[in-house]
């Protein structure tokens, strides 16, 4: 059965006192949510401070890096390794986030060394999928969904590698407050599961968990997870308040 994960992706907010009360306002909800997992992506800054509350907290809570670089360590500065995420108590790893994608130009391929990296190590890349408006309206989901899945997924090897997680998150519905539909959602995460089925076969694809991304508030959280298809949410915005993102963890319980 797969996993429920309500991801919550800080990006660039949160000092160290304001991630820690972050982190600390939803371990009451996360422990009412015990059957659901629940990943807190904090900036880098905060992962240390972050990971001692995880620890402490509820066992449902797991603990995730935005980002990383594919190589262990050299002269990279102003990069991450899987290594360095894990040493900080990350399980999980965000790999080509549409902020990534379409904000500092990272490519397809730049997503498979990072997902091979994280593997690597021992952690489960979150690799994140979508399609800007324009391809949405010319028809063109499927084929940039199955493209970003082919780079990302090249170096994956289920069965001798850990799992990995999907979240299809639709550029339009980034950051704007317009979400897509629970059918545009559901449609898209069945694509994606196809095409899991079709390259590393049907097992594989009914294990994976695919979330949905794009505008998730605590008014459509619960029917979003309802889908059959949709195995949990990544929230931005809505995951800086923990009130707000306390009601979205336990949404629908
Ligand atoms: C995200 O950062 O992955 C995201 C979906 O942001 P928001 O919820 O703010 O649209």
């Amino acid at each position: 059965m797969r996993p429920t994960i309500i991801a919550g992706n800080w990006k660039l907010h949160c000092t160290l006192v304001e991630a820690e009360a972050l982190a600390r306002g939803v371990l009451p909800a996360a422990a009412r949510a015990a059957g659901r997992q629940v990943l807190l992506c904090p900036p880098f800054t905060a992962l240390d401070r972050v990971a001692r509350i995880v620890v402490e907290g509820a066992p449902n809570l797991r603990l995730g890096g935005q980002n990383l670089y594919w190589e262990e360590r050299g002269a990279f500065t102003g990069e991450i390794s899987a290594g360095l995420l894990v040493d900080c108590g990350c399980s999980h790893v965000l790999v080509g986030h549409s902020e990534r994608r379409h904000v500092f130009g990272e490519l397809d391929e730049e997503s498979g060394h990072k997902v091979a990296a994280a593997l690597g190590s021992g952690l489960t890349p979150m690799l994140c999928v979508g399609e800007k408006i324009a391809q949405r309206r010319a028809g063109e989901t499927q084929e940039v969904v199955e493209r970003q899945l082919a780079a990302g997924l090249g170096n994956w090897r289920p069965g001798a590698d850990r799992g990995v997680v999907i979240a299809y998150e639709p550029v339009w519905a980034i950051g704007t407050g317009e979400t897509a539909t629970v059918a545009q959602a559901q449609e898209t995460h069945t694509v994606i599961r196809s095409w899991l089925a079709g390259r590393f076969g049907g097992a594989i694809a009914d294990e994976t968990p695919i979330l949905y991304g794009g505008s998730v508030k605590d008014t459509n959280a619960a029917e979003l997870l309802i889908a059959a298809d949709i195995d949990g949410v990544l929230v931005g915005g809505a995951s800086l308040d923990a009130a707000v993102f306390s009601r979205i963890i336990t949404a629908g319980l």
